[in-house]
């Protein structure tokens, strides 16, 4: 390349190109005209050129000649007056005679043409203008005279023998139209030898040799070299391409709507900048293409641009390769994307209650905990409104279950409405309501609280038209020093009962005298309340997050027998109670944290000592209860359900607990049974919803309690058809860990993080197999080896991924959308 700009390039300090060249031309035209010059000087020498004077010289000689032998004749015949008439006839024809004269030997004028004698005063001194010649005429062997003859003389001047002598005419016409035509000639050869001969044999063949394309372009962008790999590249020969402007061959933009793309070699010839890296596509005339990435270097100096050096590096594998990484990682991108929204709406379906939208209690104990320390840090206040209807029983009876549903769907959305976006809004119980509002005084939580209650009275109905509802609020804030979250819900409760006791349809604050008058005259009320301080929730999530990390399955189905107690619970007992055996239910198998894997997950049926393995965890499971939350009723739910399990007898004899305690342990076995009957194991498939009750129907008397069997079958019939389609099965939460893991393992694959995809895939191969969905272990295996794999290739990755990304969707869809009839369908049924 070095070579090239030096060959191209001449110091700043010359003159402008054209001018240099019109020099250099001149000087060779001249050259050869003093060549030219010097040839017809030598044949002018060797006399092969004529002498025009000497011709004319003959000529005149030769005519006076004739005129004298003529003149004799007459002379001797004495005709002088014939002869005056021949030499008048002669000077009248003859332009340069100016006159002839016949004078004799003794000096007399015997004859002339008149004017003779003046113009030939003497022979020696004859007129400037006049060229005298004489011809002696003889008689009788005799000199009798001479003939006179005056030619005109041509004007003379400093000049006049330059341009009267014929070879100096010549030479000089030779010199200036030589110059003139020569210089021409010659710059129109050296204008084209410039070009082909620009580039000396030796640097071409060193530019052959790069493996890169490179053209050497003049000021006009047409191509002066194109080296070997150029002509190859682009399959012409490089004689072809030479002259031809390289802004004319084949060229396109990489980006398909761009149909002008700008020519790096052009800017460098016009800007002067050198031009880096820019792509170019450059189809072939097979109709393939290939891209370059192109570089163009200006050639000449600051303000005299002589063309430019380009060079095409051939990037088209790279380019392909790269374009359809990207293409991937898009398609990557959106398939993500659509996971994450995907994952949002599992989010939702699992944090929300399925009939009223609002926050189901869990949810609500998660965020309300969050909420509580944040007002703690801060010091700034919280408030508690709880919300019931009145007589709302009423409503069923009057209307119906199914208008006793839609009221509540109603109001929720009212509550909602006006309170969801700054705060939580929680379905506490059947037809009460908890509203968390953070930042709120006790003032302004009143106001806000009264508002909401006129808002419920001012809610009507198509159908029935004369349904009117009203609703008695309690409302706390953290100032009256509750202990914790569920102190203040105490708080509000307390109001709420005060707002019913009063009349109802208004709004009670709390205050701290109220707190006596509740111990006084609501001893029952808040003995049940203090029961339920022990339990926090933020435990029972953490609890519940060690045991989904060491078996995912055994969580979800904690998590299915706690919704099936609390449904079948419903109506039975109050918010509190029914919370306690959700808890009971969601730490039933917590002491499974700590079984073998060879155990948990054994297929097949357990030997005795497994069995005693399992049972001495289960023992360990009551003990985490108690140290966790030293709540009596709690431990004794879990512990009793246990022996009922080892017993496998409804007989509870034995068992000093109380009605409560025994209802609730009897209801978690049932749902225990039932949800490890119905769900797919490692081992089998589940069975099916109708042989599930039906073996509960067997065992009913025996191991299980009659009644609560029928009260549990009651209650779950109505969704059994959609539960076994299976998809119920994966559970909401593995659902969403599922989606979680496959969007962070998408996310690593685009930012090629081969460490973090190697984590996530991993963690998603095992919450896959624990929950058992096969499809996605599959692939998360095959990425898992390709990952690990000496020659990895993102490529091979991508794809896989995406595959992946597919599965993933497409369980997701399925949870979804059976989920989702699900719900609908047992809000309606219930
Ligand atoms: P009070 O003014 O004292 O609150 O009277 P109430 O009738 O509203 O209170 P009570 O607690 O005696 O009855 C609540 C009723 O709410 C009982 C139950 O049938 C009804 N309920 C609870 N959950 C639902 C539900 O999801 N759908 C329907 N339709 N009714 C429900
Ligand atoms: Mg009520
Ligand atoms: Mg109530």
């Amino acid at each position: 390349m070095g070579c090239a700009v030096f060959v191209l390039i001449a110091p700043e300090s010359e003159p402008p190109v054209l001018l240099r060249e019109f020099i250099a031309s001149l000087r060779l035209a001249f050259a050869l005209v003093c060549v030219g010059v010097s040839l017809i000087l030598g044949g002018q020498w060797l006399g092969l050129i004529p002498d025009a004077d000497q011709i004319k010289s003959q000529g005149r000689q030769s005519l006076c000649e004739s005129i004298a032998i003529n003149a004799s004749a007459h002379v001797r015949h004495q005709q002088w007056v014939d002869l005056t008439t021949i030499l008048r006839t002669q000077v009248d024809r003859n332009e340069d005679l100016l006159s002839i004269g016949l004078r004799s030997d003794m000096g007399t004028l015997r004859l002339d043409t008149g004017h003779h004698a003046e113009m030939w005063t003497t022979e020696s001194a004859p007129e400037p203008r006049v060229e005298v010649v004489h011809v002696p005429i003889t008689l009788n062997r005799r000199l009798w005279g001479n003939v006179e003859f005056c030619f005109q003389r041509p004007e003379q001047s400093a000049l006049t023998p330059l341009t009267e002598h014929s070879i100096y005419r010549l030479v000089g016409f030779f010199v200036i139209a030589g110059l003139a035509s020569y210089t021409l000639f010659v710059a129109r050869i050296m204008g084209v030898f410039s070009k082909t001969q620009v580039v000396p044999d030796r640097v071409r063949q060193a530019l052959d040799t790069l493996a890169e394309g490179l053209l050497v372009l003049d000021e006009k962008g047409r191509i002066v070299l194109a080296n070997r790999a150029f002509a190859e590249t682009v399959g012409m020969a490089s004689e072809d391409l030479a002259f031809k402007t390289a802004s004319e061959l084949a060229w396109s933009s990489l980006e398909a709507n761009e149909t002008d793309p700008t020519y790096p070699w052009m800017n460098a010839i016009e800007d002067g900048q050198l031009q880096s890296e820019q792509m170019l596509r450059y189809r072939l005339s097979d109709g393939r293409s290939r891209i370059f990435s192109v570089n163009a270097a200006p050639l000449g100096g600051e303000d005299q641009h002589r063309g430019a050096l380009a060079t095409f590096r051939d990037v088209t594998h790279v380019e392909e390769h790269r374009e359809e990484l990207e293409k991937m990682l898009g398609m990557l991108r959106s398939s993500r994307d659509e996971i994450e929204r995907k994952n949002g709406e599992l989010e939702i379906l699992a944090t929300q209650d399925a009939l009223t939208g609002c926050l189901n209690r869990r949810a609500f104990f998660e965020r309300f905990d969050k909420l509580w320390n944040q007002s703690k840090a801060d010091h700034t206040p919280l408030a508690c409104v709880m919300i019931d209807n009145d007589h709302f029983k009423n409503v069923n009876d009057t209307y119906g279950h199914h208008i006793g549903d839609e009221v509540l769907r109603r109001v929720s959305k009212t509550i909602r409405e006006m309170h969801e976006n700054h705060g939580l809004v929680c379905r506490y119980g059947g037809e009460e309501f908890c509203v968390v509002l953070p930042g709120l005084s006790l003032r302004q939580a009143l106001a806000e609280a009264e508002r909401t209650r006129a808002a419920i009275a001012g809610i009507t109905f198509e159908d029935p038209k004369e349904l009117r509802l009203t609703a008695s609020l309690g409302v706390s804030e953290m100032r009256f020093d509750a202990a914790d979250t569920q102190e203040l819900i105490n708080q509000a409760d307390a109001c709420l009962y005060v707002a019913k006791r009063e009349g109802r349809n208004r709004v009670i604050s709390y205050n701290v005298n109220m707190a006596n008058v509740t111990e006084e005259t609501e001893k029952e009320e808040k003995e049940k309340k203090t029961k339920r301080l022990e339990i926090s929730y933020q435990a029972v999530t953490a609890l519940m997050s060690a045991l989904s990390y060491r078996d995912a399955k055994t969580a979800e189905h904690s998590r299915r027998v706690a919704d099936l107690c609390a449904r079948v619970a419903a109506n039975q007992f109050d918010p509190a109670k029914i919370y306690l055996l959700e808890i009971a239910a969601l730490l039933h198998d917590i002491g499974k944290i700590g079984v073998p894997d060879n155990i948990l997950l054994k297929p097949g049926a357990l030997t005795e000592q497994e069995w005693e393995v399992m049972d001495r965890h289960d023992r360990i499971g009551v003990e985490i209860v108690t140290g966790a939350f030293d709540c009596t009723e709690l431990t004794n739910i879990i512990a009793t359900h246990q022996k009922l399990g080892r017993k496998r007898t409804a007989d509870v004899s034995d068992m000093p607990t109380d009605e409560y305690t025994l209802w609730c342990a009897k209801i978690l076995t049932i749902a225990d049974s039932y949800d490890a009957m119905f769900s797919d194991t490692v081992y089998r498939r589940g069975r099916s919803h109708a042989e599930a009750i039906a073996e509960l129907r067997r065992c009913a008397g025996t191991q299980f309690d009659a009644d609560l069997v029928e009260r549990f079958t009651a209650v779950i019939d109505e969704r059994a058809p959609l539960v076994a389609s299976g998809a119920f099965a994966l559970g909401k939460q593995a659902a969403i860990q599922i989606g979680l893991d496959v969007e962070r393992l998408a996310e690593a694959v685009e930012k090629q993080d081969l460490e973090g995809l190697k984590l996530h895939v991993e963690c998603l191969a095992k919450t896959a197999n624990s929950v058992g969905v096969d499809s996605i272990v599959r692939v998360a295996n095959q990425i898992q080896s390709f990952a690990c794999s000496e020659e990895m290739q993102w490529k091979a990755l991508l794809s896989e991924t995406h595959e992946l990304l597919d599965v993933a969707r497409a369980a997701q869809s399925d949870f979804l959308r059976e989920s989702l009839e699900l719900e609908n369908h047992i809000s309606f049924t219930e």
